[in-house]
């Protein structure tokens, strides 16, 4: 990754890459009596308040940490958009190691930040922050989602993150198969934390034969003792070898980039959908994917539950209505794939587009409402 030189460059063409910019806005803080270094970039407000989390991670640079801000709001803009929400695509940095740097008071400063941008960006948990990190934000703004049940909140995502990857699975089975039933299916998941682990107690529900990889041991003891009814149907790989078991579905639910030009050669699946971010190692494995007749459920499709969760908290959190609406990925998905196989481009290109098509129409519609552009 090379960084642009400067703010406008960069909110111009992330990643060094033309056309990818359009940002509406980036914001800085610092505010020095705690220490607070944060960065909030605003991609769209077109279908609504950006929404996106805050990432607290210890960048070796400010043009990295600006650089990985705009990539990951652009991303958010894209995921609600395809996901059918109201909501634009914003995301956030807190430079510094969360380990050391980390006080009520930090928050707190961060907190108020948010709380100037005045709704145009809501703020959420990401790598390096926590729920007890929204609840002290939530002290100073409203600007913030998924703060504990008790203050109204929806909690951890990942069970919802993990519902939504169940029904994309579904959704592709039905297309490869001609049938979302997983009973007698092998699904393979790598990466049994938060999400995984919740997917595999669906799947066995589910009446699938499931592997489970993890680099840690005791995930993966933690999934087999969940299941002793399932002995017979719950296996283990190492997780070097995930991507290669033979099977139906693969279903990365660890860290990005799992899908490049030698693990794509190596697969023995017929359809990937799984949560992990970021999935495809560059946009040319879209199309090694579609090459080796692999079906792909583009991931932030997939992986857009616990989003869906989370939108659900300004109308009032109720869980009935949330996890009905996450089912609705079922149908997100049947759509992004019909539109790959009618304009033969590559799944993960067929999102994009959909996502683009909606922000248009609804940008339009909304240019309607307020008579302002
Ligand atoms: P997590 O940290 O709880 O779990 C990740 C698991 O993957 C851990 O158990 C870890 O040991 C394991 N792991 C790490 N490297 C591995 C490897 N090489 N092979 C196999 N296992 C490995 O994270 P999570 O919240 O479950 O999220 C999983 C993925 O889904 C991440 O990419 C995350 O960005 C994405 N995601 C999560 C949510 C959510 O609601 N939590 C929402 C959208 C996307």
């Amino acid at each position: 990754m090379t960084p642009a030189s400067t703010v406008f460059e960069t909110m111009d063409a992330v990643d060094g890459l033309p056309g990818t910019g359009d940002f509406e806005q980036v914001a800085f803080c610092h505010h020095r009596p705690t220490g607070l270094r944060a960065i909030v970039a605003i991609h769209s407000t077109v279908l609504g308040p950006a929404l996106g989390g805050t990432r607290f991670w210890p960048y070796d640079t400010e043009a990295e940490a600006l650089t990985d801000v705009c990539r990951l709001a652009r991303g958010m803009t894209y995921k609600h958009a395809a996901a059918g929400l109201d909501q634009g695509g914003g995301k956030a940095v807190i430079w510094g190691d969360p380990r050391t740097v980390r006080t009520e008071g930090l928050m707190r400063a961060y907190g108020r930040f948010v709380h100037g941008l005045a709704g145009r960006y809501l703020t959420a948990e990401d790598v390096g922050t926590t729920q007890a990190d929204m609840d002290l934000i939530r002290r100073e703004t409203p600007h913030v989602t998924g703060v504990s049940p008790s203050l109204g909140g929806s909690g951890d995502p990942s069970p919802a993150t993990a519902w939504g990857v169940l029904w994309a699975i579904r959704a592709a089975a039905e297309v490869r198969w001609g049938s979302p039933d997983l009973a007698g299916r092998h699904i393979t998941v790598s990466g049994v934390g938060k999400v995984g682990r919740a997917l595999v107690d669906h799947l066995i529900d589910e009446g699938a034969t499931v592997t489970v990889a993890d680099i840690r041991d005791d995930a993966v003891r933690a999934v087999h003792d969940d299941h002793p009814e399932a002995r017979q149907r719950l296996h283990t790989v190492a997780p070097e070898e995930a991507h290669a078991v033979d099977c139906d579905v693969f279903a990365p639910c660890a860290l990005g980039a799992v899908l490049d030009e030698t693990t794509i050669a190596a697969l023995r699946c017929e359809v990937v959908a799984g949560s992990a971010n970021n999935q495809l190692a560059t946009p040319d494995d879209d199309q090694r994917l579609v090459d080796r007749d692999i079906l792909y459920v583009p991931d932030y499709v997939a992986s857009a539950g616990g989003v869906i969760n989370i939108a659900e908290e300004p109308a009032g959190y109720d869980r009935a209505r949330a996890w009905a609406r996450i089912e609705g990925i079922h149908d997100t998905v049947l759509a992004v794939l019909e539109r790959s196989r009618r304009e033969r481009i590559p799944p993960g290109e067929a999102a994009d587009r959909h996502a683009e098509a909606r922000i248009e129409a609804v940008g339009a519609v909304s240019l309607l409402r307020t008579g302002r552009p």
